[in-house]
């Protein structure tokens, strides 16, 4: 019996101003074929789980044929990518449009891979296997870690080869997200006029601010509430070790979700230096610098909101430097969650530069060095710190709240997503249902808690 997947679509993003968007549909695959598809998602969504094991799911997946209601289109927007400005604009990605969800919430339904658009410059459109799934899997490590994140609903492959260093199988991936907004969508309307600067603000509030509407100080108060998502974003990216390795003002999303999983990494020693992609040479995107880049990406989204209140330049610095306090002050408290103290006193924040200094100069595991703190009777810690730390009672919860035990462990991912290439998905299921539960330990999977081998060349990542 076909399912019945209860698709309830409303394309408002396609009511906007038309210069913020093209209306294209995707571009059809040879042989659409199932991957991935995520039971608990669609669950959340409220569409028919069965909708996994029909056979329109894949051309459905594939963009071969549009679910009912869908009005896609390509989103324009812009960003600075490494610092510089670029017009950019979905090159590969089609938006079907927003389904509401069962309680009124309302996401985007974007296929990423489907197709080249009027933004894809010279891009093919089209994505390959290993970097989906890569995408699929982190952000459920991501959702399961307790960030927000966009999230894939499936992954299709197309029986079409793309060409990138080597032939690779062609894949789209079904991206759900609060909204695709992005600083980047910004900063293009605030190119394009007043008049789509003003719609896309307005857009924005509704959908993610709703209770700022009608403020006259609409610009700043929106610019705080975005300020306010992004830091505990980024603060719960430290929190886990995670670099993203591409922080662009268009990678950086306005509802506060995790976007782009291009270059990430999970860090394993641990060094506020490090970085994995290829081509950060400069370590704009370090680990460390997060929080940093993210201030300078609000900054840009300040500058692209200024033309509607050209007299609040002092307003927007105010909530930018904001941020600094804000972030550092978040920053230090989670901190001080890991190590199990609710509330920070005086001599503490000795006691958690100690810890992170040590970690620093040992080349210690970031992931395990603080889960052994509640998981291991006799951790191993820097000389003389641990009697100092025990004597402020750190609380095990707390610590096993904010110290997963599992991560997407580097080579543990790259060996799931070369199996899968090579057509078994096994390691790559045994690695979700792994991160599904990361801060609950379980016996038997102490391979995947296992840090690199001191030999190991430093991974590297590529998007
Ligand atoms: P990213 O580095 O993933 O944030 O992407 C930056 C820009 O490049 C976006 O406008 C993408 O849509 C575009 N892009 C990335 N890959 C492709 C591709 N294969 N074909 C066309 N556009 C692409
Ligand atoms: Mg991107
Ligand atoms: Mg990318």
């Amino acid at each position: 019996m076909m399912p019945q997947p209860c698709w309830r679509f409303d394309n408002s993003y396609g009511r906007l101003p038309p210069t913020l968007y093209t209306r294209i549909g995707p571009s059809p695959v040879a042989a659409p074929r199932l991957v991935r598809f995520n039971h608990a998602l669609a669950a959340e969504l409220g569409l028919d789980p069965a909708l996994g094991e029909a056979g329109e799911a894949a051309p459905l997946f594939a963009g071969n044929c549009l679910p009912e209601g869908a009005e896609p289109l390509a989103q324009a927007y812009a960003g600075h990518q490494f610092g510089f400005f670029n017009v950019l604009g979905d090159g590969r990605a089609i938006l079907l449009g927003e389904h509401l969800r069962p309680d009124g919430g309302r996401v985007d339904l974007q296929l990423k891979g489907a197709g080249r658009t009027p933004y894809s410059r010279g891009g093919d459109g089209r994505a390959a296997l290993g970097p989906m799934l890569r995408e699929y899997l982190f952000g459920e490590a991501m959702h399961a870690l307790g960030l927000p994140t966009t999230r894939a609903l499936a992954v299709v492959t197309t029986g079409e080869t793309v060409l990138r260093q080597t032939p690779l199988a062609g894949a789209i991936l079904t991206r759900v997200a609060a909204s695709h907004l992005r600083v980047g969508s910004f900063e293009y309307a605030a190119r394009r006029g007043a008049a789509e600067l003003r719609a896309l603000l307005d857009y924005a509030v509704a959908r993610h601010d709703p209770g700022l509407a009608g403020r006259d100080d609409l610009p700043w108060a929106f610019l705080a509430a975005v300020a306010d998502r992004q830091a505990d974003l980024v603060v719960g990216w430290m929190r886990v070790g995670f670099v993203h390795g591409v922080m662009n003002s268009d990678n950086m999303t306005i509802s506060g979700e995790t976007i782009d999983y291009g270059p990430c990494a999970f860090l394993d020693r641990y060094h506020p230096a490090m970085v994995f992609s290829s081509i950060d040479h400069g370590g704009r995107y370090a680990f460390g610098n997060q929080m940093a880049c993210a201030q300078w990406n609000l900054a840009r989204l300040a500058e692209a909101l200024l033309p509607l209140d050209p007299d609040g330049l002092a307003r927007a610095e105010a909530v930018i430097e904001g941020f600094g306090a804000t972030v550092t002050a978040r920053h230090r408290a989670m901190l001080g969650g890991k190590l199990g103290l609710a509330a920070l006193q005086p001599g503490d924040e000795a006691l958690i530069a100690e810890l992170l200094d040590w970690m620093q100069r040992t080349g210690a595991d970031y992931t395990n060095t603080f889960r052994a703190l509640s998981d291991d009777p006799d951790p191993p810690l820097p000389q003389g710190w641990g009697e100092r730390w025990r004597a402020r009672a750190p609380v095990v919860d707390l610590m096993r709240r904010h110290n997963p035990a599992y991560i997407p462990r580097n080579q543990r991912v790259e060996d799931a997503l070369a199996a899968a290439e090579a057509g078994d998905l096994a390691p790559f299921e045994r690695l979700l249902a792994v991160l599904a539960e990361p801060y609950r330990t379980r016996p038997g999977l102490e391979a995947y808690q296992a840090p690199p081998p001191p030999e190991a060349p430093p991974h590297r990542t590529f998007c």
